[in-house]
């Protein structure tokens, strides 16, 4: 039994000892490159069984070129800044806010960052070489480090020379436990989450008429007081309604809104409800004072939901602050980074947003504002870092414009060759839609900006340390700065070069995207210090990662660097899979109790089964994880595993039977197409017809087609066997690294291997000339063949073992058939098969026994009885027996087969007369057999 705990790490141990890695690395280098970069994985927690997933085609790419002689960097990447890894050491430390950590201390806090980094890239590392992951794992790259942020400013100075960085005065989503802004980009991706909000319908006075009210719809009461216009489509068609002695407005389609009955006295286009004006409730406020409370027209105003009127407040919404600087309204802009209302206004004053939504609606309806107020369920964006919802706030933050970049990312994204193929359209989709990118956030741990922004309104951009210090105050600080990291570099000053004054860096650190999507320049040179090298790397062959992730995020901040540096796109190929799932098809949660770790599953399952179901999947769809799904790879992983022991060194003839030639052509077949498949980024066509190949033909088939040649000791047959097994392995070394090797180790000396591992060995290459298309067509049919005679035996009860005198098989070309003849006779049990010409393939069946078939069936299952109770007894193949058989059936004519088969050195049908260490009993069609035996010499 295949024990796959010790095997594994039996292996890692010896993979260590003996440095096979190194060796492999050594073997490879100076030769053709296979450049590969690896999306960095955030160092901040163990590893989940997702990770894992990913890894392991990381891994397959990589063995699989090796073994095809490619030198590659194998470097593993680390996300080791950004608001993820300040989240968790918030959470680790006990801190809530912003305040916290600055009562805390930014410095330490930093620190504390970085040792969590510290802690688990080294867990993540063990975990990966646990799942047989080959990296250069002493040369991870980390995104914090100072080569990284250097090369980010040296981007972010190119951005700003081509005026493509600019501080922009905008409505964002703004998370307020994290302080920070979010961007699109990262909401678009994650952030959305079905939450029930409360859907006011408002009641606004139309001015100048009695009892006549617009009709107007919002799920966030807290913008209320910062509303200053309402809108309508000139579009669509408007309806005034009377409902008892009040008059309403709203649009017809949304009509089912109403309360009751009601009448239709008016219709109206938006367009003729442009400027009409209306009582807002929080008319009073000092911001209010210049606002129009008047109707607007704009198209985004739908008929589809709500009332067909919206409420517009500029400095609370992104759309509305761009249809109020269209419409030079003023934004009201009430909150501060904590979500909490400024001083001034009035009783909504210091109260946190959540608090105003409630009051406003109470608010409202004590006032008769309120036409009905309901429960509405919709997707809203959350901070994908914490999980807070997310508010929207006027602020100024940093952008990089997108549509001087656009058409060159569209252009680069068409050379690329995506698996799975939907992958290119959902980039280009995503290139299409995307707005400016969003890259400062208000935290503490992350990449500095390099912007340095005076009172006066001057901006100096730093690219390099060099740069900075030239305009440095003190010119010390830049030369002993620790790091490129807060607080550190914000203790440098510089001379504003327009007014004088000293100038700080703004407080801002980058989006974290910019980290990860600067490495195919910071990671392979790097670019800065050692063009020469890079250029060797770039651009990279493969990335690997999740696909719905990282449209907007990694594949994206990879492109945007890139075509802005270079001109052209940073890899030729992506390949990428989509995302785990429980057993049940539901998300994995760690709230939820339904998350799997990685140490856990592969305690229990171990690596190679993990990796064959992981490989086995189509990349394109979810992933169902689980540990009763693991089971059927684990079983099939058995099956190859017993094979091992079949497998014989034997100086062979080369007298090829029929099953030889096909099995032989089966395998050059194969491996033409694993390699083919492989290179495709298909590695789960390859695997699938690898698992395919080693259970139907090689399991089921040929060593079934072969078994008594094998007891007979058939050189050619033994021969042909381990040749087909060894390659076999070969190519699944990717796949299943452990139990290959483990198999290659056992087999070295009874084959006479020369490499030290299977790893070091050569990717197989097809010997064309062994292939026969039309020899393995005719084998389908062969085994179609052979199920339909055991499923008509089942029928009639009458199991393979019971031999059959004839049997005729209709077919459209029985010629080619004819070969098989010999073959198909023995693995049907069947004395004498004839073949005709019939239109399809039909089988007629005698069933009729003769007493001497009859008998041979008998002595058949008895043999087979026999043979077990010898196992069940603990006894070896070798060792000899005295067996006496009381039953009342006569096999005396079987005596000699029985004898010899079941190794017995004397064998008596008659009633013991004496007490056997060994006693069994079967019955066999309604006849008892008693059997009864000793070991002897
Ligand atoms: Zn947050
Ligand atoms: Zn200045």
């Amino acid at each position: 039994m295949y024990k796959h705990q010790n095997i594994e790490l039996e292996i890692l141990n010896f993979w260590k000892k003996h440095k096979i890695f190194d060796k492999l690395r050594k073997k490879n280098k100076g030769k053709k490159r296979w450049s590969f970069i690896d999306g960095p994985i955030t160092a901040n927690n163990p590893m989940g069984v997702h990770h894992a997933w990913g890894r392991t085609y990381k891994d397959l790419f990589h063995r699989f070129k090796a073994m095809n002689g490619f030198d590659t960097r194998y470097q593993n990447g680390f996300d080791s800044q950004g608001l993820w890894v300040e989240r968790e050491e918030e959470k680790e430390l006990g801190l809530n806010s912003k305040e916290d950590i600055e009562e805390f201390g930014i410095k330490k806090f930093v620190e504390s960052c970085k040792k969590r980094v510290e802690k688990f890239s080294k867990v993540q590392t063990n975990q990966s070489i646990r799942l047989g992951y080959w990296m250069d794992w002493n040369n991870s790259y980390f995104t914090m480090t100072n080569t990284n942020n250097l090369h980010n400013w040296f981007l972010l100075k190119k951005y700003y020379d081509k005026k493509l960085l600019y501080k922009g005065h905008d409505v964002v989503p703004w998370c307020w436990r994290c302080g920070t802004a979010s961007s699109k980009h990262d909401i678009v991706t994650e952030g959305y989450k079905e939450v029930s909000h409360k859907a006011l319908f408002m009641q606004f006075p139309v001015k100048g008429k009695k009892n006549e009210y617009f009709l107007i719809f919002t799920t966030t009461p807290w913008t209320v007081p910062a509303d200053v216009v309402i809108a309508a489509n000139e579009k669509v068609d408007y309806v005034k309604v009377k409902q008892g002695d009040k008059y309403y407005w709203l649009a017809e389609k949304r009509i089912s809104e109403l309360k009751g009955d009601y009448e239709i006295i008016e219709r109206k286009k938006g367009k003729a409800l442009e400027g009409m004006k209306y009582k807002m409730p929080y008319r009073f406020l000092s911001q209010q004072k210049k606002s129009p409370h008047k109707v607007v027209l704009w198209e985004l105003t739908s008929e589809e939901e709500g009332t067909g009127f919206v409420h517009v407040a500029p400095g609370c919404g992104a759309e509305d602050c761009d249809l109020g600087k269209k419409l030079k309204l003023t934004a009201i802009a009430p909150l501060d980074g904590a979500g909490f209302y400024t001083g001034d206004y009035g009783m909504f004053s210091n109260k946190k947003y959540s608090e105003v939504n409630k009051m406003v609606l109470e608010d409202l309806e004590n006032r008769g504002f309120v036409y009905k107020i309901e429960s509405y369920t919709h997707r809203y964006p959350h901070c994908w870092r914490c999980g807070e919802e997310l508010v929207f706030r006027l602020v100024d933050e940093w952008y990089i414009r997108c549509n001087e970049i656009r058409s060159k990312l569209i252009k680069e994204n068409k050379k690329i060759k995506w698996f799975p193929e939907y992958g290119k359209v959902r980039q280009k989709d995503w290139f299409n839609a995307m707005s400016d990118w969003l890259i400062s956030r208000k935290r503490y741990y992350g990449l500095p900006l390099p912007i340095w922004e005076c009172e006066c309104g001057k901006v100096e951009v730093f690219g390099s340390l060099k740069e900075l210090r030239e305009k440095a105050i003190d010119k010390k600080k830049v030369d002993n700065l620790k790091e490129i990291h807060r607080p550190w570099v914000d203790e440098i000053k510089v001379k504003c070069s327009k007014c004088g004054k000293e100038v700080e860096r703004i407080k801002d650190v980058g989006d974290a995207w910019l980290d990860a999507g600067i490495v195919s320049f910071s990671t392979m040179g790097p670019y800065l210090k050692n063009k020469k090298e890079w250029e060797k790397w770039f651009p990279a062959d493969l990335i690997s990662e999740n696909m719905p992730g990282q449209y907007r995020g990694w594949f994206n901040a990879l492109f945007w660097a890139s075509v802005t540096l270079t001109g052209k796109a940073p890899f030729k190929s992506v390949f990428g899979y989509e995302t785990l799932k429980d057993e049940n098809g539901n998300e994995m949660h760690k709230s939820k109790g339904n998350a799997i770790w990685f140490d856990d599953a592969v305690e229990k399952i171990g690596a190679d089964p993990m990796r064959l179901l992981y490989c086995l999947q189509n990349p394109g769809l979810e992933l169902k994880f689980g540990f009763n799904v693991v089971k059927e790879p684990t079983n099939n992983i058995n099956i190859l595993y017993n094979m091992s022991r079949l497998i014989e060194k034997s100086k062979g003839s080369k007298k090829y039977k029929i099953e030889d030639k096909w099995i032989l052509s089966k395998l050059n077949s194969l491996i033409d197409l694993v390699t083919e498949e492989i290179e495709n980024l298909h590695p789960h066509l390859a695997t699938n017809a690898l698992q395919d190949f080693w259970l139907n033909d090689l399991s089921r088939g040929y060593i079934q087609f072969i078994r008594n040649r094998i007891a007979e000791g058939d050189k050619t047959a033994l021969n042909v066997l381990s040749e087909v097994y060894l390659d076999l392995i070969k190519l699944l070394g990717p796949v299943i690294p452990f139990i290959t090797e483990r198999v290659y180790q056992d087999l070295k000396t009874k084959l006479k291997l020369k490499k030290e591992s299977l790893f070091l060995e050569s990717w197989p290459k097809a010997n064309k000339k062994l292939i026969n298309k039309k020899l393995e067509k005719d084998f389908e049919f062969f085994k179609k063949i052979v199920q339909d005679i055991s499923s008509k035996r089942e029928k009639v009860q009458m199991g393979n073992r019971w031999p059959l005198s004839k049997a005729v098989v209709s077919v459209d070309k029985p010629e080619s058939l004819k070969r098989l003849k010999s073959l198909l006779e023995k693995q049907t049990n069947v004395k004498e098969i004839k073949f005709k010409k019939g239109k399809k393939l039909s089988i007629k069946l005698d069933t009729k026994l003769t007493k001497k078939l009859e008998q041979e069936g008998f002595a058949r299952e008895l043999m087979r009885f026999v043979q077990s109770s010898r196992k069940k007894a603990g006894l070896d193949k070798k060792d000899k027996i005295s067996l006496v058989v009381e039953t009342s059936y006569n096999l005396k004519n079987f005596e000699k087969d029985i004898k010899n088969k079941v190794g017995a050195k004397t064998i008596k049908f008659a009633v013991p007369k004496k007490k056997y260490k060994h006693e069994f009993e079967i019955n066999i069609k309604e006849n008892k057999f008693q059997i009864y035996f000793d070991p002897t010499k």
